[in-house]
C-alpha cells in the first residue's frame, strides 16, 4: 500500500520534535522564534527570577511594545503619566526594565522598528517559512501566512520558552480550507476569513491547524494571507498556514532579518520543499467559493455571527444566547444592517493595519469627508507602516477627510488609553473580536474590512464599499 503523504504542518512539526509525544506526555518541540510584548511577560519574568533561571536564547526573541502603548506621540517616559492609563504605563516600564535585566533587545519608543508584534515580525523578515513561532498572544497565527507554524501560548508557557526555547504540545489535527476563484472588486481577505468563521463557527477549527489551499491563493498578497491567518483562531483553530510560494520569497527578500547571500539561496531551496504532498490527507476539509463572496459584516457578539453586507440579521430560532447577542447589539432578526447608524470607525489592529489596508481605506476616503458624528480613528500597525503611508501621502488623505491619524499600536482593538468606543456606542471596526465590551465598557462592534469601514465612515452608517471606486 502506498504510504500517506504529509501535510505542510506535519512536515514542520516533525522537524521540530525534541522529544516525541506519548500517551502520557505531550511532545517537546523546539521554538525558533519567541515574540514577546508587555502584556503577557511580567509574570513570566517573575517566574524566571523566582526560579533563578536565565534566558536560553536571547537572540531568538523579538521584543516590542504594542498593547499598552499610547497612540499619541510621546517625548519621554514621563509623558506616559499623562497619556496612558496607570496599569498600561506600569506594564511598559516593567517591560523596559525586564528586557534590560535579562539582556533582550527591545523595540522601544525611540525605535523605528516598534509596532504590533504581528506586524513587525513579517516586515522585519523575522517571520520565515518552516519556523516554529510562539507569543503570549492568540493572534500569533498571523505568521502562518509565510508557512511558519505559529500560535499563541499562555504566561507560564512564555516563561518555559524563555528558559528552555522549547514547549510541550499535543499534536493538533489538520483542516484544509480550499479557496477557489478570485476576489471581486470591493471584497477583501477579511471577507474571506469572516465567511470561513461563519461557515464552521467559532469552535469549528478547535484542535486543528488550518492550511489554506486552492487556486485563490496565488492571487492573494502576503498581507491578505496575514489577515486570513490572523483570524483563524477566531474559528478556534490552533494556527492558520499558507504554503510559501514565489510571493512569499519576493516579500522576504532583503528584509532586515531575512537570510543573505548563500544563506538566502539555501533558504529558498528549503522553503520550496514546504508544501503538503499531493497524497497528504487532512482530518477535515472545507470549500469556499471566493468569487461568490460579498463584503461581510458581523451582527452579533462573536466573529461567527456574520452575514453579507446586503443581508438581513438571521432569526435566532429560540436560541437564548443568540437572542442575548442581538439584544446586546440592539439589532433585530429579519432587518438589514445596511444604512444602520454608527458612532465610531476604527481602522487598525493586527488584522488590518498594514499598508495595503490603509491604501484600501484611502482609495475610498480620498477627497471625501467622514461624517461629523462618526469618530474615525486610523492607527498604523507599526512605525514602519506609518512611515510608508506618510511617504505615499495617505496621512494627508485621512486628516483631510476628518479622520484621526495616530502612532502605531493595538489601540481601539482592545480599547486602551482613551482609544475606546463609549458605552452603548456602535463601531465598525477592522479588528478581530466583537465580544461584549471588547472596545470599551458597554461598546458594540461590527467587524468588517477596511473598505467597508472607510465607506461607512463617510455617511456614519453601515455602507457597502462597492458603491465607490475600489481596489
Ligand atoms: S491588535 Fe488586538 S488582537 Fe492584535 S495583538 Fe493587539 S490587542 Fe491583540
Amino acid at each position: 500500500m502506498a504510504s500517506k503523504g504529509k501535510t505542510l504542518f506535519e512536515k514542520i512539526w516533525e522537524q521540530h520534535i525534541v522529544v516525541p509525544e506519548t500517551k502520557e506526555t505531550p511532545a517537546l518541540i523546539y521554538i525558533d522564534l519567541h515574540l514577546i510584548h508587555e502584556v503577557t511577560t511580567p509574570q513570566a519574568f517573575t517566574l524566571l527570577r523566582e526560579n533563578n533561571l536565565k534566558i536560553r536564547a536571547p537572540k531568538k526573541i523579538l521584543a516590542t511594545m504594542d498593547h499598552s502603548t499610547p497612540t499619541v506621540p510621546i517625548q519621554s517616559l514621563k509623558d506616559l503619566d499623562i497619556v496612558a492609563e496607570k496599569g498600561p504605563a506600569q506594564q511598559i516600564r516593567d517591560m523596559i526594565q525586564n528586557c534590560k535585566d535579562f539582556g533582550i533587545e527591545l523595540y522601544d519608543f525611540d525605535s523605528d522598528r516598534r509596532g504590533i508584534v504581528h506586524v513587525i515580525g513579517p516586515e522585519l523578515g523575522a517571520t520565515q517559512p518552516g519556523r516554529t513561532m510562539v507569543c503570549g498572544d492568540s493572534h500569533t497565527s498571523t505568521h502562518g501566512a509565510f508557512g511558519a507554524l505559529a500560535f499563541g501560548i499562555g504566561t507560564t508557557e512564555v516563561a518555559h520558552v524563555l528558559a528552555t526555547q522549547c514547549l510541550l504540545q499535543r499534536k493538533p489535527k489538520t483542516l484544509a480550507v480550499n479557496l477557489n476563484g478570485r476576489l471581486n472588486k470591493g471584497v477583501s481577505a477579511k471577507d474571506i476569513i469572516l465567511k470561513v468563521i461563519g461557515e464552521i463557527g467559532v469552535d469549528g477549527g478547535t484542535g486543528h491547524v488550518i492550511e489554506y489551499r486552492g487556486d485563490t491563493v496565488s492571487s492573494l498578497s502576503l498581507e491578505q494571507r496575514m489577515t486570513i491567518c490572523n483570524m483563524s483562531i477566531e474559528a478556534g483553530a490552533k494556527a492558520g498556514m499558507f504554503a510559501p510560494d514565489d510571493s512569499t520569497i519576493e516579500y522576504l527578500k532583503d528584509r532586515p532579518f531575512s537570510p543573505k547571500g548563500k544563506d538566502w539561496e539555501k533558504s529558498i531551496a528549503q522553503w520550496s520543499e514546504l508544501k503538503s504532498d499531493d497524497n497528504a490527507v487532512f482530518d477535515k476539509e472545507l470549500n469556499i467559493d471566493v468569487h461568490l463572496l460579498e463584503p461581510m459584516i458581523t451582527f452579533g457578539t462573536n466573529p461567527g455571527m456574520v452575514m453579507p453586507i446586503n443581508g438581513e440579521v438571521p432569526d435566532h430560532e429560540g436560541n437564548v444566547s443568540f437572542k442575548q447577542a442581538l439584544n446586546y447589539m440592539q439589532v433585530e432578526s429579519g432587518k438589514p444592517l445596511l444604512d444602520h447608524p454608527i458612532d465610531v470607525v476604527f481602522i487598525g489592529s493586527c488584522t488590518n493595519s498594514r499598508l495595503s489596508d490603509l491604501q484600501d481605506a484611502a482609495t475610498i476616503l480620498k477627497g471625501r469627508k467622514v461624517s461629523e458624528s462618526t469618530r474615525t480613528l486610523i492607527v498604523p500597525g507599526s512605525q514602519n507602516v506609518k512611515k510608508e503611508a506618510e511617504l505615499l501621502g495617505l496621512d494627508k488623505i485621512f486628516r483631510n477627510s476628518g479622520a484621526e491619524w495616530r502612532e502605531s499600536g493595538c489601540s481601539m482593538c482592545l480599547g486602551m488609553n482613551g482609544d475606546t468606543v463609549g458605552k452603548g456606542q456602535l463601531a465598525v471596526s477592522t479588528s478581530n473580536r466583537n465580544f461584549e465590551g471588547r472596545q470599551g465598557v458597554g461598546s458594540r462592534t461590527i467587524l468588517a474590512s477596511p473598505k467597508t469601514a472607510a465607506a461607512s465612515a463617510i455617511t456614519g452608517t453601515v455602507q457597502d464599499p462597492r458603491q465607490y471606486e475600489v481596489r
